[in-house]
């Protein structure tokens, strides 16, 4: 059988289901601790656990969209909040670029069924994405 990354086989271990409460949904309580480095009314952003690049954080909502295949027309404006509030962050350290991602589900390797917006930076970053 065919190896895979932790990550990628914590993300295939991952169960989406609609009721559960992620970790994320206890970070933004402030139940569990993060490295919390910009927050509003819409969003939370916060340094990644694990981090796959110098500068690896993530922007989320705090309603909760279990991932990016169940958003729907009325969440336009905020996608683009949480797009916009990763680039205004990453203006700020990563002047030489970076990179944008969103896992999507099983084979996207999501494993927190609670829509975020990777940005990592801090080293040239390769294509294709493993
Ligand atoms: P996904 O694979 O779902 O796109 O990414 C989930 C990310 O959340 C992973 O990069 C993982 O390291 C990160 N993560 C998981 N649990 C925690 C946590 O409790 N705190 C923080 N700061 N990051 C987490």
């Amino acid at each position: 059988s065919r190896h895979f990354s932790d990550e990628v086989e914590k993300a295939r271990n991952a169960q989406f289901s609609p009721e559960s409460v992620t970790i994320f949904e206890r970070i933004i309580k402030k139940e569990i601790p993060a490295d919390i480095i910009f927050e509003d009314d819409l969003c939370l952003a916060f340094r990644d656990v694990n981090p796959q690049a110098p500068t690896h954080f993530l922007v989320i909502p705090k309603r909760k969209i279990a991932m990016l295949e169940k958003c729907e027309a009325s969440d336009k404006q905020l996608l683009g909040h949480l797009l916009f509030t990763a680039a205004e962050l990453a203006k700020k350290n990563l002047r030489k670029g970076y990179r944008v991602v969103i896992n999507n589900g099983v084979e996207g390797s999501q494993s927190v069924y609670h829509l975020h917006i990777h940005v990592l930076g801090g080293r040239q970053m390769t294509w294709p994405p493993g």
